[in-house]
């Protein structure tokens, strides 16, 4: 049996590697069309910072290794050109020598990953692109000589990349055409990021776009123009489909390729993974397109064992993710609440500010999490976070929790390893689930921070419950003050009606929300605090 793989790294890699585990006898090739297989992409913004000083560091392996590991037979420099699929025949050209020679197989394995996407900006050919270790080395060159970098794109790359390039002291500019960075999270924590970007003196340039890329300038749509020796497109991936499509392959909906449980494309001979394919969405099993290590890898695994006959079935996927920015940690697991709000899907958002580990020992930080749940079911839908630890933990929780089938309320009970260095005894994410059992047994309502002007406009009583001094820092415009440990006794003071009760993160108004619904106050707690509204406001 021959397989031949196009494509050498992540899903190519993962799936060359298995196929010779489950199958010594195999004849396995592999074609790659860069000069370098199996090499760390993600490490590659690392090493445009220094962060990561060798650039043989990124080399996992190399075509030699891999023949003496694996035998496997691994080409570089080598694209794969045309597919005859009734003669079962893959066209390789050699990019060095520029001569083409056939392949026969019996199964392939495409993963030719995604191509970043250059939007027809006049000047867009001065502007590199973050792939390989070739467009690496390029931008490294550049930076060498470069005092003033633009990044096109606030996406993970984009914002990866600001860091990097404020590691090598260029004056930073980051570009991004929406109101906010990274995505996957919602405005109030991208508020977070934004903050923590500014900090590190990049200047940020949200709502605006690249107009015009000049010799050592880009011009933005809002008239203004900013220095740039070096720029760099960052603005998204789109799935590497140009032969797929060229020699027939179904292509999906999305503009990936078409793919069944078993990873075959409209092709039985032909399978597909990684970047370049459709995957399904978990919540709602739409296709969607998910440019992810984990599910590249994991997917390289799952085809060599449907090739080799083995019973599998390809998972809906989440979008796991994470990126680190100016040493905070930024990940999303499912849908957010801007995605669930444009599909019109009920939700119950929850947000919580709880420290990264027990105050009392050094070190801890804050974090901020907000889960998204389905009410009724309280099926998790998703969650985000953003913080200097302690996120990856949390986020990868749910997102196991959402694939264990638990629902936001389970989250209550699950029983996460604490000592005070690690985690907290009451864990974030066990507070999670405590906040949606409290709503889900009617125990408390809540309101979230971009309600509470129409609630004030409907007449409710603002209340703010924390000290004088937290509220003469800053208040939400209306609000009368009075705090929690002085609310028994002045009670009086509240005027009739509904009352909208708030401290800084949430907690001391749960408990001055039960203890107002219990003397017979209709009342809703500010969900995530004064912290989660001064954000949402801002953003
Ligand atoms: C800078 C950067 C940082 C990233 N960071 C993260 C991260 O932190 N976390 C994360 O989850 N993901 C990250 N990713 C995304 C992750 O790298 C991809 O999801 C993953 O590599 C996809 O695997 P793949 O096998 O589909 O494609 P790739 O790993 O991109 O491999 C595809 C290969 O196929 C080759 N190829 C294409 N067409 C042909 C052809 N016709 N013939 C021969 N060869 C061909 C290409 O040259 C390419 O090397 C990052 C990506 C980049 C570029």
């Amino acid at each position: 049996m021959r397989i031949v793989v196009v494509g050498g790294v992540a899903g190519g890699m993962s799936a060359a590697t298995r196929l010779r585990r489950l199958d010594e006898s195999a004849e396995i090739v592999v074609v790659e069309r860069s000069g370098h297989v199996s090499f760390a992409n993600c490490g590659l913004p690392y090493h445009v910072g220094g962060v990561i000083p060798r650039r043989k560091d990124l080399l996992l392996q190399t075509p030699r290794s891999l023949g003496r590991r694996f035998g496997l037979d691994v080409r570089v420099h080598a694209e794969a050109v045309d597919i005859d699929r009734d003669r079962r025949v893959v066209v390789v050209q050699d990019l060095d020598t520029g001569e083409r020679s056939e392949i026969e197989y019996d199964a392939m394995v495409l993963s030719p990953g995604a191509r970043p996407v250059r939007p027809p900006i006049p000047g867009i050919e001065r502007a590199l692109s973050l792939r390989d270790i070739e467009d690496t080395d390029a931008i490294v060159a550049g930076v060498a000589d470069a005092a003033s970098v633009a990044i096109i794109g606030g996406g993970f790359i984009g914002v990866e990349l600001a860091e990097n390039m404020r590691a090598r002291g260029l004056a930073v500019t980051l570009i991004e055409a929406t109101d906010q960075v990274m995505a996957p999270i919602d405005p109030e924590l991208a508020a977070v990021v934004h903050e923590r970007i500014q900090e590190h003196d990049v200047d940020l340039r949200l709502g605006v776009s690249a107009q015009r890329i000049g010799e050592s300038t880009v011009r933005l749509s809002d008239g203004s123009v900013i220095a740039a020796d070096l720029v760099v497109a960052a603005i998204g991936v789109r799935p590497d489909t140009e032969l797929a499509a060229r020699v027939g392959l179904r292509i999906g909906v999305r503009g990936g390729i078409e793919v069944n449980d078993r990873l075959q494309t409209s092709d039985p001979a032909i399978y597909a993974v990684g970047d370049a394919v459709e995957k399904r969405d978990s919540l709602d099993e739409s296709a969607v397109l998910v440019p992810l290590a984990n599910t590249a890898n994991r997917q390289g695994r799952l085809v060599a064992d449907a090739i080799m006959g083995r019973p599998v079935s390809d998972q809906p996927v989440l979008g796991t993710a994470i990126v680190g920015v100016f040493g905070l940690q930024v990940a999303a697991t499912g849908w957010n609440e801007k995605r669930l709000r444009a599909a019109r899907r009920p939700y119950q958002a929850i947000h919580i500010h709880p420290g990264s580990h027990a105050g009392y020992y050094p070190g801890a930080d804050e974090m901020h999490l907000k889960l998204l749940t389905e009410p009724g079911t309280w099926r998790i839908l998703g969650a985000q976070g953003v913080g200097e630890s302690g996120i990856d933990k949390r986020i990868d929780v749910i997102s196991t929790a959402i694939r264990g089938g638990l629902t936001a309320i389970d989250l209550a009970e699950l029983e996460l390893a604490y000592a005070p260095a690690f985690g907290s005894a009451k864990d974030p994410v066990n507070m999670l689930g405590w906040q949606a059992d409290n709503i889900a047994s009617g125990l408390v309502q809540t309101l979230q921070w971009h309600e509470v002007g129409a609630a004030s406009a409907a007449g409710a009583v603002l209340l703010d419950v924390r000290t004088e001094k937290e509220y003469a820092e800053g208040a939400i415009p209306g609000a009368i003050n009075i705090p929690l440990d002085h609310l028994r006794e002045r009670m009086e003071e509240i005027p009739a009606g509904d009352v909208v009760v708030y401290c800084r993160v949430g907690v001391r108004g749960h408990t001055a929300a039960r203890l107002l619904a219990q003397l017979g106050r209709r009342v809703r707690n500010l969900d995530g605090g004064y912290l989660t509204w001064s954000a949402g406001i801002g953003a």
